[in-house]
């Protein structure tokens, strides 16, 4: 019997009275439960198996199987301020949706949940919008570093220097920083917003505009792990943006 803790990443019906719940587990990565009976109303695992909740989970693993049976889901945090925050919510989808479609399956997973687990405690805790503001960009630089694809936000890509200031502009198809020297009188590909919110993330500060820098890294992140596989969340996202004029 496996006991975990465990993020719901996904849940979607399986029949009038099933479902079937896909979750980041802090033990045994990303498992596919079945479980019957779960949209009844008096289901015993309540919501405990919503997306994004925070729950342990006990199951017995069985490897010849594709979904497992769940056995019990005691809920430790349902999210309800992240859930009440739609930029929140919308970020914390697309985070989901991409450990879901982009993490190997079938491996301990504890970076990954390290990871979301930390994102979606601060989107929860902060009661500010500014100290949310680099959580979603912070995310997706460490996700690049767990995943093998290391940005290094110190260092000019062209000299070699340390930066000592914002960079002037970035790459995101190679992750390239480079500095003022170096860019000379060329035009910057990379907006000002961009740059300085990487230099602010690189600081560890918050950050003004966090679209920029997210869509910059997300870009980077993409360009190597593949833009087959659509993000269907990132639609929710950008209207939600949009909504709020960010
Ligand atoms: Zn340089």
């Amino acid at each position: 019997m496996i006991k975990s803790r465990a993020i719901v990443l996904h849940r979607y019906a399986y029949s009038d009275s099933s479902w079937i719940v896909k979750a980041l587990t802090e033990d045994a990565g990303i498992v596919s439960f079945i479980v019957k009976g779960g949209k009844r109303k008096e289901s015993p695992f309540k919501g405990a198996l919503d997306p994004l909740a925070l729950s342990e989970v006990v199951f017995r693993e069985n490897p010849n199987a594709d979904l497992q049976y769940i056995k019990e889901a005691t809920l430790i945090d349902w999210r309800k301020n992240l859930r009440e925050d739609l930029l929140s919510l919308a970020k914390a989808q697309v985070m989901a949706e991409m450990v879901l479609r982009y993490a190997p399956q079938g491996v301990p997973l504890q970076a990954e949940f390290q990871l979301l687990k930390r994102a979606t405690d601060e989107l929860e805790l902060s009661s500010e919008n500014k100290e949310r503001s680099a959580v979603f960009a912070r995310w997706l630089l460490d996700t690049c570093d767990a995943w093998g694809f290391q940005l290094d936000l110190s260092t000019c890509n062209r000299c070699g220097r340390p930066l000592d200031a914002p960079a002037k502009d970035f790459h995101p198809e190679t992750g390239a920083l480079v500095c003022a020297g170096c860019l000379g009188i060329s035009t910057p590909r990379s907006r000002e917003e961009t740059m300085a919110g990487l230099w602010n993330l690189l600081q560890g500060k918050e950050i003004e505009h966090p679209q920029y820098v997210e869509n910059a890294i997300l870009t980077y992140l993409r360009q190597h792990i593949g833009f087959q596989k659509e993000i269907k969340s990132l639609q929710f996202l950008n209207e939600t943006r949009k909504l709020f004029g960010c």
